[in-house]
């Protein structure tokens, strides 16, 4: 799983909003002269040990960058996808609402990338768990039933007074992303790297297990 810590207040370590590395932070006051021209405190700068950029912080609140404190897109994430995560992401802070329509269009869309052709996002699910896909996500992904088309049909969660919800479902295209792409995708480059000998072994192992099944049957 991708361990993501999202930006907190004075927090010494978490997931840079610029680079992404899980970085420690330099916390620093943002002072300024007050009309009497006495020195007072307005903010906190952050800054990333990895990229060395600055998160501006008023009230205990990320400012800069802006949505920073939502997760990037994962870097396995397929391109046209990424764009809407983008958009969901650019503004969440607005409107949780709009973002989480985004978002489900993006699980829509990640869920035909791996292989699902019914575009009902119940159907998708139920059969990428039989695909592998591990039982907890498909917890999560129950959110996003639950969230509803466009979060506005009654007896359904309103996310607009749930903003959290949002930042959940980034997560979860994200951690979707790693189990069914890149996790698959390390495993194969690995197997590739195996001894041509070995691999041959496997290979043979593989089809006489077939053929064992094939008797039985
Ligand atoms: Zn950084």
């Amino acid at each position: 799983m991708i361990p993501y810590k999202e930006p907190s207040y004075l927090k010494d370590v978490f997931n840079c909003p610029y680079c992404n590395a899980y970085a420690h932070q330099i916390w620093r006051d943002v002072m300024t002269h007050n009309i009497a021209g006495k020195w007072i405190k307005i903010g906190d700068v952050a800054s990333c040990t990895h990229c060395e950029k600055y998160s501006i912080w008023i009230n205990k609140k990320m400012l800069i960058p802006y949505s920073g404190s939502v997760p990037l897109p994962h870097n396995d994430l397929p391109e046209e996808i990424k764009k809407d995560y983008e958009e969901a992401r650019s503004i969440v802070n607005n409107s949780s609402r709009g973002a989480a329509a985004l978002l489900r269009l993006c699980i829509q869309k990640l869920c035909k990338h791996l292989g699902e052709k019914r575009g009902n996002i119940n159907d998708d699910i139920a059969n990428l768990v039989k695909k592998g896909m591990d039982v907890k996500i498909q917890k999560s992904l129950d959110i996003v039933r639950v969230i509803g088309n466009n979060a506005v049909h009654p007896g359904v969660i309103d996310i607009k007074d749930n903003p959290e919800i949002a930042n959940q479902l980034f997560k979860l295209i994200n951690l979707i992303t790693e189990v069914m792409i890149s996790l698959p995708k390390e495993i194969d480059k690995t197997f590739d790297n195996l001894p041509e000998k070995d691999k041959e072994a496997i290979k043979k192992r593989d089809s006489n297990s077939k053929r064992i099944i094939k008797k039985i049957k």
